[in-house]
């Protein structure tokens, strides 16, 4: 009927810079004179509409989200000896940030439907050395945090959010990253809120632990040339807090957008019963950083579609457990039989702000063509 050939990219971040073209490379010309180029009031104002648009006291930026997460562990005074609560389903960062500390991550199945951690399993890997937890809203879903913080308040645990794929995502009435105790975000590019490149923020409430942030973060440095402790270098610099204070007025429309293709994508889509499609729990607000369906039959709906130009990405093929790094663990495959259903069944549908509804139309059409072949 139809198998016109259209081209569409998995990611394509043309339509959001090229609107904003002009004001951010004003902003970069400015920062460019100023000769003002780290720790500067750029990333103050950054901080402080970041933290604000968040809904919680205080935000430091620093250089990517993986240094964000470790400066939330560090500043919690995490480290070796000490067991961290991580997704088993997680981008490998969330796990490295603890492995940094000299922590021990302690791997968590998710719950099937939500891909979110399941809070039983979770509370079964307690133990005397647990200090933390870190939930992921993974894909942009919040995790469920009601239950994420009787957990914690029950056995005394921290909660540091990995909301890295979840800016302006919400659970209840709150926007996640203002939730736990200490939480950390990245501005890499692709993220639903991203940089020129390397850029991450931490967030919290407690001004105590703010400062020792901003000690960690910056040399251990509380004035020039003193150092309290053995801090990292890891700052935002003005160039990237300039571009962010300009695209973070937009994240709200875009996330918007997200939402609508999701729809559109679900619509379409839920007819098929070969296909689990995302769910977005009634407290939670989705902002699909990810779209992700699954299906048994998923490299071979990977290959068809890449055929009729359609972009797709698996997030992720092969969990953190059976990665060689962490070898070291001794894990094997069937140890977390869920995350490996997860990462042998996902693929992610092309999602970004300005894909054009006949892109998406193409997508569910190839997608119904593939399921209608016998
Ligand atoms: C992107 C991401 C990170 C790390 O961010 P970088 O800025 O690339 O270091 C951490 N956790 C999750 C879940 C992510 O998706």
């Amino acid at each position: 009927m139809y198998a016109r050939k259209m081209n569409v990219p998995f990611y394509d971040l043309g339509p959001v810079n090229g609107m904003l073209e002009p004001e951010i490379m004003q902003g970069l010309h400015e920062v460019f004179t100023s000769s003002s180029y780290i720790l500067g009031n750029r990333c103050r104002l950054f901080e402080n509409e970041f933290a604000a648009y968040c809904g919680i006291a205080f935000c430091a930026g620093t250089g990517n989200g993986l240094d964000a997460l470790t400066i939330a562990l560090l500043a919690l005074e995490i480290g070796p000896g000490d067991e961290v609560l991580v997704p088993a389903n997680t981008f490998i960062a969330t796990w490295i940030a603890v492995s940094r500390t000299g922590a021990k991550p302690v791997p968590v199945e998710p719950h099937p439907v939500t891909c979110n951690v399941n809070i039983h399993e979770a509370e079964k890997k307690v133990t005397t050395r647990t200090k933390a937890i870190i939930p992921v809203h993974l894909y942009g879903l919040s995790a469920d945090m009601d239950e994420v913080l009787r957990l914690a308040a029950k056995h005394n645990l921290y909660v540091v959010e990995d909301f890295a794929q979840a800016q302006g995502a919400g659970w209840k009435e709150k926007t996640c990253g203002a939730i736990g105790h200490v939480n950390a975000t990245s501005f890499y590019p692709g993220k639903n809120l991203g940089a020129l490149g390397d850029a991450g923020a931490v967030t919290t409430a407690d001004e105590k632990i703010f400062e020792r942030i901003n000690l960690i973060r910056n040399y251990g440095s509380p004035q020039k040339y003193q150092h309290s402790l053995i801090g990292l270098n890891s700052r935002l610099d003005e160039l990237q807090a300039v571009a962010l204070t300009i695209k973070l007025k937009y994240l709200q429309t875009w996330n918007n957008e997200r939402r609508e293709i999701a729809q559109a994508y679900s619509a379409a889509l839920k007819a098929i019963a070969e296909l689990t499609l995302p769910v977005e729990p009634t407290p939670a607000r989705h902002v699909y950083h990810q779209y992700i369906i699954r299906s048994e039959r998923r490299n071979a709906l990977q290959k068809f579609l890449s055929e009729k130009g359609i972009g797709t990405l698996i997030h992720y093929p092969v969990p953190p457990h059976l990665q060689p790094a962490y070898a070291n663990l001794n894990y094997k495959r069937g140890d977390f039989p869920i995350t490996e259903q997860i990462a042998d069944t996902c693929l992610s549908l092309p999602m970004y702000p300005g894909i054009k509804p006949e892109q998406t139309k193409h997508v569910t059409d190839c997608i119904k063509m593939f399921y209608e072949t016998p």
